[in-house]
């Protein structure tokens, strides 16, 4: 810890700093007072630090801040939210381990709805902010507003997790590694046994031994 010079100065600096960099907030005040009806955005948030880190895929390791693009519309009262996310991530081909580093995109959209709303769906605020395992699925399409603006972190890990591909290919045709002795195949055959020339006539047994196992 760092002497701390004026106690009070520095706390709220911390502050400020710890809400800006561990939660992406969109500030809708300019729409909710009417001054605009429409917000143009475009932000970052670190997804490690985010509380649904845990739901990505085993072997997926996001390597920068998620990017969130995007804007937020007010159409006679109802607000919008529509953005496009990358996320970066680093990953092992699924055949050869080889390093793969790849970033995907996607939309991202909800409907806003004022704080009070929350209240009104019953169970009060803390349930519709709660976990939403038990909580219908509408809700989970809904941000509410909550000082002054949104807060749309947890909802976009929690697309992000189910937007990933399911599957990691150095290459479309990654030759994989092989079984008896490891080698990458993409570096060219082995030699350990398996790729021996064979007699043409033998070849249509080997691709039936190959389908069978
Ligand atoms: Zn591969
Ligand atoms: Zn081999």
């Amino acid at each position: 810890m760092e002497p701390v010079k004026n106690p009070i100065k520095n706390s709220e600096k911390n502050s400020e700093k710890n809400s800006a960099e561990k939660t992406m907030k969109i500030d809708l005040t300019t729409v909710l007072n009417g001054r605009a009806d429409r917000i143009i955005f475009d932000k970052s948030f670190d997804a490690k630090e985010s509380e649904g880190y845990c739901m990505f895929p085993d072997g997926i390791d996001i390597t920068s801040p998620v990017r969130v693009v995007g804007e937020v519309t007010d159409k006679n009262g109802c607000m919008f939210l529509n953005a496009r996310v990358s996320v970066s991530y680093h990953t092992l081909c699924d055949r050869c381990l080889a390093d793969i580093d790849r970033t995907f995109s996607f939309d991202f959209e909800r409907m806003i709805l004022p704080e009070e709303d929350a209240a009104a769906r019953g169970g009060g605020l803390d349930d519709a902010r709660g976990d939403s395992d038990d909580s219908d699925d509408s809700i989970e399409e809904i941000l509410y507003v909550k000082e002054s603006g949104v807060f749309p972190e947890e909802s976009i890990i929690e697309d992000a997790a189910l937007e990933i591909p399911p599957y990691h290919l150095c290459r479309d045709d990654c030759a994989g590694l092989c079984p008896r002795c490891g080698k990458n195949l993409n570096d060219g055959a082995c030699g350990c046994g398996e790729k021996k020339e064979i007699h043409p006539e033998l070849k249509k047994l080997q691709k039936l031994l190959d389908n069978f196992e």
